[in-house]
């Protein structure tokens, strides 16, 4: 049974409007492969299998509420309409979210383009060259402009880049856990909202300080300085680097990276730390995010570095390539020892403003941010020369006016031509100029101010004396040699051609759901109404997008059955963040803080572990059984023991195992009734879409993940959104933002992300998706991933055995396949068998994780029976090739496997005992072949010598 078998039209499921249905788009196999898949299996209908794999006592199939599904076109009528509703009109409001133009260039072939969009997380290097090379000149510019050697390849936003720096500077000082940290009040309010959420969870004390003229005392274990502040103004932050400093503590600065291309970097003024956001560099406001933050450090901290690092190492040839660096450090594997809990982070956003960067180069944002501060500095003395005080006379592009009674007015004026200026308080008018600022935008606002007209001479720049930068930015040549569109878009091809996206073929990550990202859901992001709303615009000015999520999260209460959802987490880390500070807020509602031990299960993802640190919890493991399931033994034993302080327990369900347990109630049971809740990690949420909802099986609070379930593509390990969902006693305590729209939200918990709504520019894809889908198509779709996971797990089954399976014998949606019987009698290695998939045109499944040795692999729905019959294939011949190398047909040392993947330069000089069609085309299509552009990477070496910015162009001489 092969999909080759020729098949005309499909007309099993004729759709009654005769139109074209979305969900038959979205869903791979076609009814006919359907029921081939079914028939191997044993099972008549979609039903029958879904009714034998799903447990019955979790069984919610209704998913009222939801709408009809739509077609494409109606659907993004829709959201035109919404999009329509919005009115960005020209943001002067400043507080780290400004106006820029994206290059068409690169936002048609990198934020549009799906060679990048839909791209994974670079943890096979070998295929992911392209976009390592864009986050190497990522890194390399943030080094640049904050003056310090080594960068991060982003962040999820300003505001959690600064409390992972507060994170850091309790890691990487000694002795001084119970010393305040100093928090520079002139710092963003969203900025200091997401610390204080941080510092309350963690008990860190903090010291607040207005830097500009209150000194850092002595006593402290660091500071947070902000430069510029948010008012605009800039003064030398030298003074209170040197005081964080005395006693050995760390100064963190949260710098405008296009301030620093005209001030003095904070590197060279002594900072330890840099952090902010890099979304002015060509990255739209997208009413909030997503947007890349960044983190550089010092020499001495790269290894308390959050998030990830790419580095340069060599490959088998003995040639430079880049690779994830230090990964022993990540979440997946350190668990409650991770810097943090940080894993999609923002790389799509992170490649476009590198990308500025490369089209610009240096004299392009010199004359970006001259521009800019020009503006600025006309502005103020238009002001001045109206009699209009400012606040501060060194600044950078914000001037706040003070205006006494007048503030309201004149921001209604400015509003009524069409501009958004920010209301600080009565009193007084923030206005921030950009890369888009005009002369007549300045005149209009000051005729705002009720100066038309006004007069005024040549104004002097406004940027502190002994602050101005000296030295040289962007002196690689990669930021000179992509001047000409021309030149640049041949860049753009020639790293995403070195990648392998979805674009290419079947990416079966386990865990990491590799769907369709439809072109219908990706449309919209870009549209004017959508992208260029800065987050605090009046709320009437975004209606449309505050109707669209606040919809978005009724179905997605709807489809998890809980009271409520917030999609302000931007990540799934962050979203099991906010719902285990949710967690810690109720017991403490209770009188109940002594409550905090957190249940972990042993197979769980590396992030539970290190966001239960984080929310201030004590981990507790959970063992698991010989079958993979939770011991409810031992879990019954941890909940008495911690009867008294247990908090919660964190389960993945369907499990990290890829099984529907069906203990699952039970357990909910248990954890409750010892006074515990009950955490559903909802990674796995494409397993019980439309089928199980965890706010009715037990679970008090779930993330879910967008940019698995829902349709965001991964864009290479970010954006992503992570939204919390809780039951109604927790509805209290979902994240707040000082700034929402919505007034009842302001206070509360806090912030979990810099803005009110996380990633808001991303939430029509999610939107578009359901839309199209519907309730049914919702529910099928699930179905289908069911039916193609337990397809490939039986069809590899002989040749791999499927480690964990429910009690009838099936997987749910994904499945792990063992090579460590293999290992032992081959000696190939489970990397060896990843980096193969290579040479067969394959991005390899999730490995070792959640157990050593194994390949997890989740097909989901959108893979057609073709494409899954190519990758069974391409298993079953490894499998034969393994066999021969344990067999003595192939050498041990010299086989297709060890030395995979092959790169085209090998055949120059083919050197190897098996013949070059077995070593490269062992497929048997020479057609079309990818072709990974380096051999494999070594690892080891990288780590040993860290490198984390471009390598000089003579390192890739031939
Ligand atoms: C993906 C995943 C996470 C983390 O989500 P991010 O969005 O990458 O932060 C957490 N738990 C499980 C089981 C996952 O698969």
């Amino acid at each position: 049974m092969t999909s080759s078998t020729p098949s005309g039209p499909d007309l099993s499921t004729p759709s009654s409007s005769g139109a074209d249905r979305f969900v038959d788009r979205h869903i791979g196999p076609r009814a006919s492969h359907q029921g081939e898949m079914l028939q191997r299996l044993g099972h008549e209908s979609l039903d029958s299998l879904m009714a034998a794999a799903v447990p019955e006592g979790i069984r919610s199939a209704e998913l009222l509420g939801l709408p009809a599904a739509q077609s494409e076109q109606d659907a993004l009528s829709r959201l035109r309409e919404l999009s329509e509703r919005n009115n960005p009109g020209i943001a002067m409001i400043g507080l780290g979210y400004h106006p820029t133009i994206t290059p068409p260039v690169i936002r048609r072939n990198v934020l549009e383009d799906p060679s990048w969009y839909t791209a994974y997380t670079p943890y096979q290097p070998e295929i992911s060259q392209g976009r390592l090379e864009a986050l190497l000149n990522f890194q390399t510019m943030v080094s640049d402009l904050t003056g310090l050697p080594t960068s991060n390849s982003s962040l999820l936003d300003e505001g959690t880049a600064a409390a992972e720096a507060l994170t850091l500077i309790r890691r990487a000082t000694k002795g001084k856990d119970e010393l305040p940290i100093v928090l520079d009040t002139r710092l963003l309010p969203q900025t200091l909202a997401v610390v204080r959420t941080r510092a309350e969870a963690l008990g860190i004390d903090l010291l607040h300080l207005d830097l500009g003229q209150d000194p850092v005392p002595a006593g402290v274990a660091g500071s947070i300085i902000a430069y510029p502040a948010a008012d605009g103004a800039l003064t030398d932050p030298r003074e209170a680097i040197t005081a964080s400093q005395a006693d050995g503590g760390l100064a963190v600065v949260v710098a405008d990276l296009l301030a620093l291309v005209l001030v003095a970097s904070p590197g060279s003024l002594g900072a330890d730390v840099v952090v902010g956001s890099s979304q002015r560099f060509g990255v739209p406001m997208f009413y909030g995010g997503p947007h890349a933050g960044f983190m550089a450090v010092r020499a001495g901290l790269e290894r308390h570095l959050p998030g990830r690092l790419v580095g340069v190492s060599v490959d088998a040839a003995g040639r430079p390539a880049y690779r994830l660096a230090l990964q022993t450090r990540e979440q997946h594997i350190r668990r409650e020892k991770a810097t943090s809990n940080i894993c999609t982070a923002q790389v799509l956003l992170a490649v476009t403003a590198s990308m500025y960067a490369v089209y610009h180069g240096a004299e392009g944002l010199q004359r970006i941010a001259h521009h800019t501060h020009a503006q600025a500095v006309q502005l103020a003395a238009g002001l001045r020369a109206g009699g209009v005080e400012l606040t501060s006379d060194t600044f950078f592009d914000t001037v706040v006016a003070a205006v006494p009674g007048r503030a309201a007015g004149i921001v209604k004026a400015a509003r009524a031509d069409g501009i958004h200026l920010l209301l600080v308080d009565e009193d007084h008018v923030g206005v921030s100029t950009s890369e888009s600022t005009t002369g007549e935008h300045v005149a209009r606002v000051l005729a705002a101010f009720g100066l038309e007209g006004a007069a005024f001479g040549a104004a002097e720049p406004a940027l502190p004396a002994g602050l101005l930068r000296t030295d040289a930015i962007l002196t690689h040549p990669v930021f000179t040699e992509h001047r000409s569109e021309t030149q640049m878009l041949r860049y753009l091809k020639k790293l995403s051609d070195r990648d392998y996206a979805l674009d290419r073929g079947m990416i079966p990550l386990g865990s990491c759901t590799m769907k369709l990202n439809a072109t219908a859901e990706m449309e919209p992001i870009s549209w004017p109404g959508f992208a260029d709303l800065h987050p605090f615009v009046p709320a009437e000015d975004a209606s449309g997008f505050i109707e669209l999520i606040e919809e978005l999260e009724s179905w997605l209460a709807t489809v998890t059955g809980y009271a409520a959802v917030s999609v302000q987490p931007n990540a799934g880390s962050q979203g099991e963040l906010a719902g285990l500070l949710a967690i810690r807020a109720y017991h403490r509602s209770n009188d109940d803080a002594q409550r905090e031990v957190c249940l972990i299960p042993s197979s769980a993802h590396g992030t539970n572990a290190a966001s239960a640190v984080m929310a201030g919890m004590r981990v507790v493991v959970v063992k698991a059984t010989d079958r993979g399931e939770v011991d409810l033994d031992d879990l019954r034993a941890k909940c008495e023991q911690h009867s008294d302080d247990l908090a919660a327990i964190m389960v993945t369900y369907p499990s990290t195992h890829g099984v529907y347990e069906h203990g699952i109630t039970e357990l909910c049971d248990v954890v409750h009734q010892h006074g515990g809740q009950v955490y559903v990690d909802g990674a796995n949420l494409n397993a019980l879409l439309g089928h199980a909802k965890p706010g009715q099986f037990g679970g008090d609070v779930s993330h879910l993940n967008l940019h698995k379930t829902f349709c965001i593509p991964h864009g290479g390990g970010g954006p992503g959104v992570g939204p919390v969902g809780v039951a109604a006693h927790l509805a209290p305590f979902l994240p707040s933002h000082p700034l929402h729209p919505v007034e009842a939200k302001r206070e509360g918990i806090g912030a979990i992300s810099a803005a009110p709504y996380g990633s808001a520019g991303i939430l029509p894809i999610p939107y578009a998706y359901v839309l199209m889908m519907g309730a049914e198509g919702l529910a099928e779709a699930t179905s289908v991933a069911v039916l193609s996971a337990n397809y490939v797990a039986d069809r590899l089954n002989d040749a791999f055995p499927v480690l964990y399976a429910g009690e009838n014998g099936l997987v749910a949606h994904e499945c792990i396949l063992d090579v460590r019987p293999l290992a032992k009698s081959s000696g190939i290695s489970v990397d060896d068998v990843a980096k193969r998939l290579v040479d067969y045109g394959f991005h390899a499944p999730t490995m070792s994780f959640p157990v050593a040795g194994t390949l997890m692999v989740e097909p989901t729905e959108s893979e057609d029976l073709a494409e899954l019959d190519r990758f069974c294939e391409a298993m079953l011949a490894i499998r034969a090739e393994i066999d021969a190398v344990a067999a003595g047909e192939l050498s041990a040392e010299d086989n297709p496997l060890v030395n995979a993947p092959h790169t085209a330069r090998e055949l120059l000089d083919w050197k190897h005992s098996y013949s070059i069609a077995a070593g490269v085309f062992p497929s048997g299509s020479t057609q079309d072949k990818y072709w990974p552009p380096v051999a494999r990477i070594d690892q080891a070496y990288g780590d040993r010598n860290l490198t984390c910015a471009c390598p000089p162009l003579e390192a890739f001489a031939e």
